[in-house]
This record gives structure tokens, C-alpha cells and sequence, in this order.
């Protein structure tokens, strides 16, 4: 054999080995995703004491305390793990049970119902007693959630708002809160108004706790991802109601607010310290380099409304990013290098368009939740991980990213990495506790082939070994066990990075002593181990 023909059967062994690897990486992502079970073992389902509770797909819908304080008992006598469903919209380990004795609930009655609103004397603040299973905005995936029965909804009619809503409003209070979701903003958090939390422990008490009365232990709770006990009721001390007022606008990198003057990120630090909401989709890819900038700020809601569009508002535009999104991802697969690169770079950049920018002003929970006008639970469904870091970061961090994707292009992804911030919370286990924080949150979409594991990894590698990164606790997380930099993502990292960890592990045992809410998963990311 010549050794062009030698050098030619090499590279077609190489591109062929890679492609059915990427393949059977795909299969083995699917076979995965149909082997999780989200209903509660059958002994339950079909346990005589439990039968007058509400079940939906193998699922308990407990309408009232009574109902938890049962299921409690039942799973505390058989060593069963339970646990709480909110919208479903975190990683699905972090949600459901990973063994075959479980019990799965999804709040139902009382627990979705606004149960109070107390206005202040001078009517400033509402005083809102919730269900902590009330979704914050309509869930399309939950039959049941309408716009009206939303929280957001019903609180603006009475006149007051919460000061932040994440990028879609799908979640449920108690999911929200769980997992330390943010809003894009370093101004304004969920801290600001969250006043007290009721929580059914482990042993079936109801723990009540107050921020000011029981400071510890509420700031322990609250970022607890179901660890801890089910939350049942919320309280939140509103303000009045406002209106957002912003810009969107799409740029090519260079006039963005991406450029550094000799690694410093001055501009987008700027951004955002400055404006009161902001967050950018950030278009990496070697050939796209285009970002898509967000800002908003409160004013008057009395002012003239011009409502948000989003460019993926209608169906069809949903069909065609979808469609960008497998091309895209069929092109660096099975093309791969430069000349993929640049298809990946026609396709994006018809989406990424630079059109003038679009003003908005309407009301809180129409604009700041700003996917929620696309389809992101079914067509452009995504997975993510998240890493925070201590905003004086942003260089270190902006720069090894920079880096990374010089190094290898493909790393860049074939969607976005959104870019945006939070504000210091006092929750003992919220990734920005005790500092504001810049995040990086890079997308996979859900239809593509390969394993999101293995796009994630290329992230953590080099932006875990800085130090104060924390990862958001409801989206992809590195394998206990895994090394990044000198650290070995487990207790210890955690530990390293949470200084108030042992004593919120102190609090979860006290809580739950016989571990009926820990799952395999969070046993093995914090350690817990098993009861002798
Ligand atoms: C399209 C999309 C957009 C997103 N945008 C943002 C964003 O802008 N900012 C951000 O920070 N995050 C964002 N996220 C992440 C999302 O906010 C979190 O995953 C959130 O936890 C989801 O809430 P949920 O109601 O679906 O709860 P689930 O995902 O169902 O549950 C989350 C955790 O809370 C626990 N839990 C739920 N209810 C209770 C209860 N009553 N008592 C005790 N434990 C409970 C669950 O067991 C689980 O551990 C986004 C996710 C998606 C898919």
C-alpha cells in the first residue's frame, strides 16, 4: 500500500471511528433518557392508605399537608426516598429518585393557590402568602397552569410584582428557590422579598421559617434542592408593580460589548454593574462572532406598553432555528475543521442577523421571562451547566474562553453561551452567596447528536480551576470523582467553595435523619453517607 493510500485509510479510520462513536454516544444518551422513571414505585400506587391521594402517571398530587405528612410516613417506614417534582425543568437527576423504591409528588390543591395578600398601611408592599407549587408564569407542560392561576399574573392584578424572574417563568415557586435560580441582574434578587418558607421535614413536622426569626436555618433552606424537606407554603413582601423598559440588539463582535482593551472586559463588566436587567447570548463560533445583547430597566408601569417580540415568537420561526441547530450540528460532526466552521457561520448568522435595535416597554412578568414566548420545552428544548464566579473574575474568565475557543473552534459550540450576572444572596448554598456574580451558561441543544457530558467537560476543564467558580445546582454538573485543575469536583471542591457547607450538611441531617429525601445522585456530589 502506497503511503498515500495508508495515510488516506488512517484518516478514514479516524473519521469513521469518530462518527460512530458520536453515534453510539447518541444512543446511549437516548437509551439513558428513556431508563429515567418518573413514577413512584407500584407498592406505593397501589398502597390501600394512600388511595384517596391524587395520582397522575404514577405520581402522588398530595392537595393538602395532611396528604405530605402521610406520604412522609409511609416512605419513612419503608426506607423509601421521596421527592418533589416542581415543573420538571432541572437536570432530571436532580429531581427524581435513582432507585426502585420511591415516591414522586408534584404539589397539587391548596399547595398551587395563592393563599393571602396583606397590603401595607401605606400600600407600598403586598405581603403574599403562596403555595409553594404555584408556577410563577404559565407551564405549557402542565395542563392544569393557566396564565390566570400563574403567581406573576395574579399578583401584577392586585398591583405588585417580584423584582426578578429568570429567563422563562415555567418553574414552580419551591423549584425556583431550590436551586438558587436567577434573573439576569445585579440589582435586583429573589432575597430582596422572600420573607418566610414552610417546610415539612423528614421526621413530618412543619418547620416554619422566618428570615429575621430563624435566620440560619431559613438562609439554609431556602437552596436546598429538596434535600431538606417539601416546601409547602411561601411568603413574599412585595413591591408595587412596574413596567421593564429595553433595548435587544445584535452586533458583530467587534462593536460589542465582548471587546477587551488588553484583556480587560471593561465594557461588559460595565454592562453589567449598569443596567438594572441585562444578559447576552454570546455566538462564539469562529465564523458567527455576533452577539445578541438584552437590557432593560424598571420604570412607571402607567407609561404606553410596546410589547417584547421574540424573534422565535411564532412556531414556524421555532421550526426553522431547530433546523439551523441540525445542520449546524450534522456539519461539525460529519465535516468537521474549517470548512464547517464557515457552514456553521453561514446558517447561525441568518439568525444572528444585525437589524436595528428592538425597544420594548411592558409590564415585569411579560418581558423579563423573555423565552417564554419560544417553544424551549419541545423544539428548541436545551440542556445547560452554569458557572458563577466572583465578578472581579470576568477578565480571567472572558480571557480563557477567548482562549479556548482559538485553541479548538469547535469547543464554541453550535448555539450560544449566554453571559449575564446575579446579585449576592444570602442563602448558604446559592452560588452567589455573600458576592455578585458574573455566569457563564453555555447551551447544548436537546436534539443533538453527541453527549452533552462531553461539550460541558470542555468548560469545566478550564473554568473550574478558577477559583470562586460555583455551578448552578439545577443544570449539568460534573461527575463526583472527575479532576479540574488541582481540584476534584466532590465534598472537598464543594466544601472549598460553600464555607457554610458543613454546617448547612448539619441542618439537612437534623432535618431528614433518615435520609428519605437523598437521592444517589446528591448522596454522591455531597457525600451523605448512608445511615448504618
Ligand atoms: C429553558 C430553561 C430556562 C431557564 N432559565 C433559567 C434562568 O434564567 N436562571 C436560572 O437561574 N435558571 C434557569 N433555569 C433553570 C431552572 O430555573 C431550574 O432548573 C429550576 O430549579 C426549575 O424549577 P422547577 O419548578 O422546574 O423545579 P424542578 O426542576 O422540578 O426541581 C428543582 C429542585 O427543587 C426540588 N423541589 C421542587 N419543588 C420542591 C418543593 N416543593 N419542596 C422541596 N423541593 C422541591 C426538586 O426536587 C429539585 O431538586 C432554566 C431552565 C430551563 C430548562
Amino acid at each position: 500500500m502506497s503511503l498515500l493510500n495508508k495515510l488516506l485509510s488512517f484518516i478514514e479510520n479516524i473519521f469513521i471511528y469518530h462518527i460512530l462513536r458520536l453515534w453510539g454516544l447518541s444512543i446511549l444518551y437516548i437509551l439513558r433518557f428513556f431508563s429515567y422513571k418518573s413514577e413512584s414505585t407500584k407498592k406505593y400506587l397501589d398502597d390501600n392508605t394512600l388511595n384517596d391521594i391524587p395520582k397522575k402517571k404514577g405520581i402522588f398530587h398530595p392537595q393538602n399537608k395532611e396528604h405530605i405528612i402521610r406520604l412522609i410516613k409511609v416512605a419513612r417506614s419503608n426506607h423509601a426516598t421521596i421527592r418533589v417534582v416542581g415543573s420538571g425543568h432541572s437536570v432530571w437527576e436532580a429531581i427524581y429518585a435513582q432507585n426502585d423504591n420511591c415516591i414522586h409528588i408534584i404539589l397539587g390543591g391548596d399547595f398551587k393557590k395563592i393563599h393571602s395578600i396583606d397590603i401595607s398601611s401605606n400600600g407600598n408592599f403586598a405581603l403574599v402568602n403562596v403555595g409553594a407549587g404555584c408556577h410563577l408564569g404559565r407551564d405549557p407542560n402542565d395542563k392544569e397552569s393557566s396564565f390566570e392561576n400563574s403567581f406573576n399574573f395574579q399578583v401584577d392584578q392586585k398591583g405588585y410584582a417580584l423584582p426578578i424572574l429568570g429567563g422563562m417563568s415555567h418553574q414552580t415557586i419551591a423549584g425556583f428557590l431550590q436551586t438558587s435560580s436567577s434573573g439576569g441582574s445585579l440589582k435586583h434578587g429573589i432575597a430582596d422579598v422572600l420573607e418566610e418558607i414552610e417546610i415539612i421535614n423528614g421526621k413530618g413536622e412543619t418547620v416554619i421559617l422566618n428570615k429575621k426569626t430563624n435566620e440560619d436555618k431559613f438562609n439554609a433552606s431556602v437552596v436546598s434542592m429538596g434535600l431538606f424537606g417539601i416546601i409547602t407554603r411561601v411568603t413574599f413582601n412585595l413591591p408595587k408593580k412596574y413596567s421593564v423598559e429595553g433595548t435587544e440588539i445584535n452586533k458583530e463582535f467587534k462593536d460589542s460589548l465582548l471587546v477587551n482593551d488588553k484583556g480587560h472586559y471593561q465594557k461588559l463588566h460595565d454592562a453589567l454593574k449598569n443596567n438594572e436587567y441585562f444578559h447576552m447570548n454570546w455566538f462564539p463560533q469562529k465564523y458567527v462572532q455576533r452577539t445578541s445583547q438584552w437590557n432593560g430597566k424598571l420604570v412607571s408601569p402607567d407609561l404606553p406598553k410596546k410589547p417584547y417580540k421574540h424573534l422565535l415568537k411564532e412556531k414556524f420561526m421555532n421550526v426553522l432555528a431547530a433546523l439551523a441547530l441540525r445542520i449546524s450540528n450534522l456539519t461539525d460532526i460529519l465535516i468537521g475543521g474549517n470548512f464547517a466552521q464557515r457552514i456553521i457561520g453561514l446558517v447561525l448568522r441568518t439568525f444572528v442577523r444585525i437589524r436595528n435595535p428592538v425597544h420594548f416597554r411592558d409590564l415585569w412578568f411579560k418581558v423579563l421571562p423573555n423565552d417564554d414566548q419560544a417553544d424551549v420545552d419541545r423544539l428548541m428544548k436545551t440542556s445547560y451547566t452554569e458557572i458563577w464566579f466572583p465578578l472581579e473574575k470576568i477578565d480571567e474568565v472572558m480571557n480563557t474562553l477567548e482562549r479556548l475557543f482559538r485553541r479548538k473552534p469547535s469547543y464554541a459550540g453550535t448555539f450560544a453561551i449566554e453571559l449575564y450576572g446575579a446579585k449576592n444572596s444570602p442563602y448558604w448554598m446559592s452560588p452567589s452567596y455573600k458576592r455578585d456574580v458574573f455566569r457563564v451558561n453555555p447551551y447544548w441543544w436537546g436534539r443533538n447528536l453527541g453527549d452533552p457530558y462531553e461539550f460541558f467537560e470542555e468548560f469545566w476543564k478550564v473554568l473550574l480551576p478558577i477559583d470562586g467558580a460555583r455551578l448552578h445546582w439545577g443544570k449539568y454538573l460534573p461527575k463526583p470523582g472527575e479532576i479540574y485543575g488541582e481540584h476534584i469536583f466532590g465534598i472537598y471542591y464543594l466544601r472549598h467553595c460553600y464555607p457554610k457547607l458543613n454546617n448547612w450538611l448539619d441542618i439537612r441531617e437534623e432535618m431528614d435523619p433518615d435520609q428519605i429525601f437523598v437521592t444517589y445522585y446528591w448522596r454522591r456530589v455531597f457525600d451523605i453517607r448512608k445511615n448504618i
